[in-house]
């Protein structure tokens, strides 16, 4: 199993052999993130919830392909401003906790808000 920081490195270096940092502007990285993104909504679209849970191995293997997709932008955009995305999400958890106790939203699919 690699390492986020190899996985960087390696997504830096596909770009920069290409010349396409130029291309590669926050804006445009979050454009394309949604756009592969899509594609994964795009491989569950008309499913139903049954099918959603047990894909077969090749749509499976599309759906490697579009996550891996998703997250490579994500990792861009991230590494544009530094940041540590693990840090990050792990910072992000512990505000998601104080917007939904686990008294007030356990079986709830209730938004914060209306809980
Ligand atoms: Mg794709």
């Amino acid at each position: 199993m690699e390492n986020l920081s190899t996985l960087k490195l390696a997504i830096r270096k596909f770009a920069k052999d290409r010349d396409w940092d130029q291309f590669h502007s926050p804006k445009n990285l979050a454009m394309a993130m949604s756009v592969e993104s899509s594609e994964v909504a795009e491989l569950f679209q008309w499913l139903t919830e049954d099918q959603s849970k047990h894909l077969p191995k090749d749509k499976v293997n599309n759906l490697s392909d579009e996550l891996a997709d998703t997250y490579i932008y994500l990792l861009k955009i991230a590494d544009h401003y530094g940041i540590d995305l693990i840090s990050a999400a792990l910072k992000k958890i512990k505000k998601n906790e104080l917007k939904y106790p686990v008294k007030k939203s356990r079986g709830s699919a209730k938004k914060y808000n209306e809980l």
